[in-house]
């Protein structure tokens, strides 16, 4: 797809200067995106799949090190010689005025007697400027059997954002972050706190809320919030009021269903007399929670 306007031009532009992956990130998702293994015969002529190195150990176990090589293995008790192994994952970097999430596909193959030969593909890149606004460069996805099937010798183009990006997005990510000054200021500290970071960076650039909620160290509300967007716009008041008071939401989820059930019957959510119940927690709800809640609460107010 062609750029369609200045911003997705002066992306694109940017996206010729990425650096290649580094030694040292290829050698961590070779060892911590994927397995690692030991194959050992019944007789036990062990392989590590790694390096393929091979000694006997008399002696099944579950783990074991390589002699060789010293990484750490599972052992596996199987007749087979090869295996591929295959694994998305994830680098957040900056590039110009850009943040960028890389994300790159790890192919392994395994084979006993030689050392693992591994490959790395680009799958692309989401890029958000300083206020957040989004353009995805990648190759191009092709409608397949599997979600994630790409047409790997495309060229990096604009793309519409779609499901098979997301899905890589939510890979494991070297944890080692180039963050802009912007995302800092507002209080980034190399921790998504399994908030996927396709959903933190923008509402981070662009939702002075998602601020407030990670400087207070409000993580789990946060990633309740940006997982419930209807309910983060319609209680936030009514959490502002109940934080204000110096109420304690132990589990936001309980404390949100029981605000909402207030507002369907039309009770102030804005009265912190209704938002800072003292038991809500104490209590044992069974299913259907909603309603129990609801019924006694309403009795108990
Ligand atoms: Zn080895
Ligand atoms: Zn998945």
């Amino acid at each position: 797809m062609k750029p369609r306007n200045k911003f997705e031009k002066a992306v694109l532009e940017q996206s010729k200067y990425l650096r290649p992956i580094t030694k040292t990130q290829s050698k961590w998702a070779f060892r911590e995106c994927i397995d690692h293994l030991a194959y050992r015969l019944p007789k036990g002529r062990t392989t590590c799949m790694d390096c393929g190195h091979s000694w006997v150990m008399n002696k099944h176990r579950e783990a074991c090190t390589c002699p060789h090589c010293r990484a750490k293995l599972q052992v596996k008790g199987t007749y087979e010689r090869k295996l591929q192994q295959k694994q998305y994952f994830t680098i957040l970097t900056t590039c110009g005025e850009f943040q960028v999430l890389r994300m790159f596909l790890l192919i392994v193959g395994m084979e006993k007697g030689y050392k693992a030969q591994t490959s790395i593909i680009e799958i692309g890149q989401y890029w958000w400027n300083m206020q957040g606004r989004k353009a995805v460069v990648a190759i191009q996805r092709v409608l397949g059997h599997y979600v994630d099937t790409f047409s790997y010798y495309s060229p990096m183009a604009i793309r519409n954002d779609n499901e098979a990006y997301q899905h890589i997005a939510y890979s494991p990510i070297f944890p080692k972050f180039k963050v802009t000054d912007i995302l800092r200021r507002n209080g980034f500290k190399d921790n998504f706190y399994g908030i996927v970071p396709t959903q933190l960076i923008p509402a981070l650039l662009t939702d002075s809320r998602v601020e407030t909620l990670l400087k207070a160290g409000s993580t789990d509300h946060l990633r309740y919030f940006l997982g419930n967007r209807r309910t983060f716009e319609e209680l936030w008041q009514s959490y502002k009021i109940a934080v204000r008071n110096g109420y304690d939401i132990t589990d936001i989820s309980l404390w949100s269903d029981y605000v909402d059930t207030l507002r369907r019957l039309g009770k102030d959510i804005h009265n912190p007399k209704y938002l800072c119940p003292t038991d809500l927690k104490t209590r044992q709800y069974k299913e259907p929670r909603k309603l129990k809640i609801c019924m006694a609460y309403f009795l108990y107010l």
